[in-house]
């Protein structure tokens, strides 16, 4: 075989830029292997690089897809550890292994930090070459491959994001904005595992019972209640000791509004639009802390996995759709009117 399906992008743009044709097969390098994907999870970061990213250049045509589940068609020249039809999932991280960063085991650090779907071709295809360092085996039984497919990319951020960056505490309180986004839907079953209360949006009472079930204690509908103004009444005006963050503008002021006295937010995104204004005064004399977030090391991955394996955290899927309808997919996407991932199935 010398060409696959994929869906490609040629030019940056609105979804109406992705295409489904036939791509050339990517061989696998030193180091690398072929994996058969069977599932690709979708997330903001394929919309962002598809309408491009500043500051980042990608040889076009591009593939996108960072969240890859599939079975080993090929071994690279070198490659030991695995053999044909393995399942696997792919760590969506590269890192160089080396530098003192990554020494530490926190590799989204490394200066050579790159993402699998960004600055090389993704899982939006039949095929797609990775090292083979970035595999990790899955169990034959449980789980289906769109289902581990829901995992990596949102689990990993979200863990990164309450535990490692932002050390949340059993009691503490945490306002999760949207719990039907894939990071929101993770984040609530981690603060739960964690013993936190935990307050969350949604912008629709349909979502509301669906949060409740992931965890959440209060459940706010940001289109009918202003949430900082809600979450200040429930709280007796003392406000939440931590906000996860990943709207940007729309969101913002609110978020800092509603944290208690020296309150922290964490931030992985800003899908509403990139800058928001900082009011110093209230910054310095709550003693408030930002915290960014840029998805999260391999041995936090492996904890997760791990996690879901046992069926202590569960990815949510909201729906599942052929390749050949991934513009689809990412228009639903944008349209917020989902709950929990959407997934290529291959
Ligand atoms: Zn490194």
């Amino acid at each position: 075989m010398t060409n696959m399906n994929a869906v490609l992008f040629e030019a940056h743009g609105g979804v109406d830029v992705l295409k489904y044709a036939e791509a050339p097969m990517p061989q696998p390098k030193k180091g690398e292997v072929l994996i058969r994907v069977q599932a690709c999870g979708l997330n903001h970061l394929d919309i962002w690089i598809r309408q491009g990213l500043p500051g980042i250049s990608l040889p076009l045509p591009h593939i996108i897809g960072s969240e890859i589940v599939g079975t080993i068609a090929e071994l690279g020249p070198d490659s030991n550890r695995f053999k044909p039809g393995d399942r696997v999932l792919v760590a969506p991280g590269i890192s160089c292994g080396q530098c003192p960063a990554c020494l530490k085991g926190r590799d989204s650090l490394c200066r050579e930090f790159k993402i699998v779907g960004l600055q090389i071709n993704g899982g939006y295809a039949e095929f797609v070459a990775v090292p083979e360092k970035n595999l990790i085996p899955l169990p034959g039984q449980g789980l289906k491959p769109e289902e581990w497919a829901a995992v990596p990319l949102v689990f990993l951020t979200a863990w990164h994001m309450l535990i490692t960056r932002a050390a949340l505490q059993k009691g503490e309180t945490v306002l999760i904005h949207a719990a039907g986004s894939g990071v929101g839907s993770a984040a609530i079953q981690i603060a739960k595992m964690q013993g936190a209360k935990i307050f969350t949006t949604v912008g629709s009472d349909e979502k509301i019972k669906k949060a409740e079930v992931l965890g959440a204690d209060v459940v706010i509908n940001y289109k009918k209640t202003d949430f900082a103004q809600e979450i200040l009444r429930a709280t007796n005006n003392r406000g939440v000791d931590l906000v996860l963050e990943h709207i940007g503008p729309d969101t913002w002021a609110g978020s800092m509004r509603c944290l208690a006295r020296g309150g922290r937010v964490v931030t992985c995104g800003s899908t509403s639009g990139p800058k928001v204004e900082l009011d110093l005064r209230f910054f310095f004399t709550k003693e408030l802390s930002v915290l960014g977030c840029y998805m999260g090391s391999r041995r936090e991955l492996d904890q997760v996995i791990g996690l879901v394996a046992e069926g202590k955290l569960k990815p949510v899927v909201d729906a599942v759709f052929p390749l050949a309808d991934a513009a689809k997919a990412q228009a639903k996407m944008e349209s917020r009117e989902l709950f929990g991932k959407l997934v290529l199935k291959i």
